[in-house]
């Protein structure tokens, strides 16, 4: 029996009124929301035993790139903790989903604290605010898929649970998801600085999580990121490039990648065609644009690489021949 259908077991067995515990096993990852009433009540409504479940809590069950804290305890529970699996459990009527800036604005003053303490950006994206429970289930699930900590094949599972009666309904089943998008065995991690795992991880960066230096693009070795058999290598997750080569690499990775794909050859080649009589870099990166916003459910981050291309311009101010330079090197 898969883990996923022991917890169903269990749930079934707490909606009848008794409580069936998860037998004996392998340990596995909970992330789940800091909501008091799911405290003493998600244990019995999954089964959770001891020893088995190790549980993260987050404001609405969220991990994403600006909370590396529960990124980390993850990667913990799993490479330092054993766990096997990773469940992510949102559950209805959600504060989160909830929220309003105006009495959290009225809450933090109430307290002394003034407004300038969160930054001067959006409050919902502060707190990162949402309004579907589900969709935000299946939000943690992709980004710890596709963050490049764990293996593609790692089972990563969404499920919601009824705040009220304890009713379990799965939302992502990670058994039944095939390894996606990439034609990679493995996903490989290359966290940027920023965003690599600090003190707690000190024992485990020796092993898994030791970041790796970013790869060169190596403009002048096509193939170069292939194998023997012409077939693409690991794709290179970078959440957060931090330089031009980093955004280089990326973009580099996916057109060696896409570029047995008939119709991606087209787009190529008329993006190679305006890059040579188009003098308005602005207009090649709205063409970028369309592009990336084609690919990014397959490609996660050529949007951030895109945005670092944009900031560099900028920086340097239009016109730059570098930008044209860059693309042809990239798209060759
Ligand atoms: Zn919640």
């Amino acid at each position: 029996m898969t883990l996923l259908e022991e917890i169903k077991e269990a749930n079934r067995s707490f909606l009848a009124g008794s409580s069936l515990q998860l037998a004996e096993g392998d340990r596995f990852v909970v992330l789940t929301c800091i909501d008091p009433r799911l405290t003493g009540f998600l244990e019995p409504a999954l089964g959770l035993s001891r020893h088995r479940a190790l549980v993260v809590r987050t404001a609405g069950n969220q991990v994403s790139d600006s909370c590396n804290d529960a990124l980390r305890s993850i990667a913990a529970a799993v490479y330092v903790k054993g766990g096997k699996e990773i469940l992510v459990v949102g559950h209805s009527d959600c504060a989160m989903s909830r929220f309003s800036a105006t009495d959290v604005i009225e809450s933090f003053r109430k307290a002394g604290v003034p407004r300038s303490a969160f930054g001067d950006g959006d409050l919902r994206a502060w707190f990162a605010a949402f309004h579907d429970v589900k969709a935000n289930v299946i939000r943690s699930v992709e980004y710890l898929r596709k963050c490049g900590m764990f293996p593609a094949n790692f089972k990563i599972h969404g499920l919601m649970l009824d705040s009220q009666n304890g009713k379990l309904e799965v939302v992502r089943d990670g058994d039944s998801i095939k390894t996606e998008s990439v034609v990679s065995d493995q996903l490989v991690a290359t966290p940027s600085p920023a965003r690599t795992p600090g003190p707690v991880s000190s024992s485990v960066q020796a092993g898994a999580l030791a970041p790796e230096p970013p790869p060169l693009p190596a403009p002048a070795t096509k193939g170069a990121a292939t194998t023997a058999g012409g077939r693409p290598g690991a794709l290179k997750i970078m959440a957060n490039p931090a330089s031009m080569m980093d955004a280089a690499t990326i973009l580099r990775d996916f057109v060696v990648r896409e570029r047995q794909n008939q119709k991606f050859q087209n787009t190529i080649a008329e993006l190679s065609a305006l890059i040579r009589k188009e003098k308005n870099p602005s207009v090649i990166m709205g063409e970028l644009d369309r592009l990336v916003k084609e690919y990014q459910h397959e490609y996660p981050n050529l949007p951030a690489a895109l945005s670092l291309l944009r900031k560099t311009m900028e920086t340097r101010g239009p016109g730059g021949s570098w930008l044209f330079e860059a693309l042809a090197r990239i798209l060759d």
